[in-house]
């Protein structure tokens, strides 16, 4: 678990406020859930057989005696809220969320216990259109945060649980004659959650799954067609993708359509945003029959991403802008309206007031520190005659006496705003 320092904050602020932009411009909704929830939830949900319940989810009883879970995603929680209030009674919905999420997990790079998603999930649309609605709001997405050319989509159809069924059957029948040569993790998922096979990252396994029996060919017709409406969609939006066959998700809700963003820049740890459709979820968890479908984010692999390649804009620095010196202690009044007034004039400035006193050569050392372009300096000459210094902190040019009233304006020009 992370603490995510000062320095770091400014890029977290830079992600999310561009996420927040950019599916505003498509009208969804945010909804905020606890981050604890009956474990059973999650039980019922996710599944009781995958990775996450069987070995990943920090859980502990409560003062009652009740079990609850620290959330591992998003979807259980949001789905529980939304039936429980009523948001999918007759209508559809587009929500989204932020949040940080746990599971006990290795840590490793782009891996960790306490991580954060944005997750969305749309309730009550059955058809491909919103499947591809999701996929070009994320390719805009990429396009805000300078990364389009980094990532790319992998899709596929895992169809209906009927179908999946008598797919796990041929695939366990397959797999069982190489059973030796399984891994443990894959010897244990064949009793378990088969398809959690396909995307071992073992090459022996890989290979052995090159002649397996392919998941396109038990698809259900409804399932099919759902896919082939949904690449020509994509195709007529312009967005690339491949189709992945062995492409399959850990959470047992899913079916019809899955999806990975993948990045080839961070090494193993390369998804960094995965979804797909949930149509028997709301069900499930004893809510009326809805169609749902949604993705979850990891913000600390985007940014990791953003960091790797540089692509952090200098506007996401979190610098200071003026830094604001009094020189004596009659000047700290004026000095403090001072700033006021240059706030009110440049609300997208940041002007840093000094505090605590101290010498000139110590208040700039602090003016300097702070990463400000302008000083404002403010002496007892200065408040007697209505001016102030403007001391520039990052060139050699000259200190100059504005007069108060014409600092805003000589500001804004100088920072270019
Ligand atoms: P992975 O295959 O990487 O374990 P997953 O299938 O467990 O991913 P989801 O549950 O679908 O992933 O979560 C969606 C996204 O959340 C992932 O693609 C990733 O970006 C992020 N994520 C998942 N687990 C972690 C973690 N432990 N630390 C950081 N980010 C994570
Ligand atoms: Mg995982």
């Amino acid at each position: 678990m992370n603490d995510i320092l000062p320095e770091q904050t400014p890029v977290w602020q830079f992600v999310e406020d561009t996420v927040r932009k950019v599916l505003s411009q498509y009208g969804y909704q945010e909804i905020r859930m606890p981050v604890v929830e009956q474990t059973d939830l999650f039980k019922r949900s996710i599944g009781e057989v995958t990775d996450i319940v069987e070995k990943e989810m920090y859980t502990f009883e409560d003062r009652n005696g009740d079990s609850l879970t620290l959330r591992p995603e998003g979807t259980a929680g949001c789905v529980r809220a939304a039936e429980e209030h009523g948001l999918l009674f007759n209508q559809t919905r587009r929500l989204w969320y932020t949040g940080p999420m746990f599971r006990h997990e290795r840590p490793q790079k782009g891996r960790y216990r306490q991580f954060h998603q944005i997750g969305v999930e749309c309730f009550g649309m059955a058809g491909p259109d919103i499947d591809a609605e999701l996929l070009v709001l994320t390719a805009r997405l990429w396009r805000a945060l300078g990364l389009c050319e980094h990532t790319r989509l992998e899709i596929n159809s895992i169809g209906t649980s009927a179908a999946r069924k008598e797919y796990r059957e041929a695939l366990v029948a397959y797999l069982s004659d190489y059973r030796d040569q399984l891994d443990d993790d894959s010897q244990r998922r064949l009793g378990s959650n088969p398809l959690r096979i396909l995307d071992s990252k073992n090459p022996e396994t890989q290979r052995l799954l090159v002649d397996a029996p392919r998941l396109d060919d038990y698809l259900d017709d409804e399932s099919r067609e759902h896919f082939r409406q949904l690449r020509s969609l994509l195709d007529a939006a312009g967005i690339e993708y491949t189709v992945n066959s062995k492409l399959v998700r850990g959470l047992d809700y899913y079916g019809k359509t899955v999806f990975e963003w993948i990045t080839d820049s961070l090494g193993a740890q390369g998804t960094i945003c995965a979804g797909g459709r949930y149509d028997g979820l709301v069900e499930q968890l004893g809510g009326k029959s809805t169609v749902a479908v949604g993705f979850a984010m990891g913000l600390e692999r985007l940014i990791l991403l953003l960091e790797t390649l540089n692509l952090v804009p200098d506007s996401a620095n979190g610098n200071v802008d003026v830094y604001v010196a009094a020189m004596g202690e009659s000047t700290v009044a004026p000095a403090l309206a001072l700033g006021e007034s240059l706030r009110d004039a440049l609300p997208g400035v940041t002007v840093m007031g000094h505090c605590g006193g101290g010498s000139f050569k110590s208040q700039m050392k602090k003016a300097d520190r702070s990463g400000a372009r302008y000083a404002v300096i403010l002496g007892e000459n200065e408040v007697a005659n209505g001016t102030a210094g403007l001391k520039p902190l990052r060139s050699d040019e000259a200190q100059q006496d504005v007069a108060q009233g014409d600092l805003a304006a000589t500001l804004e020009e100088l920072l270019g705003r």
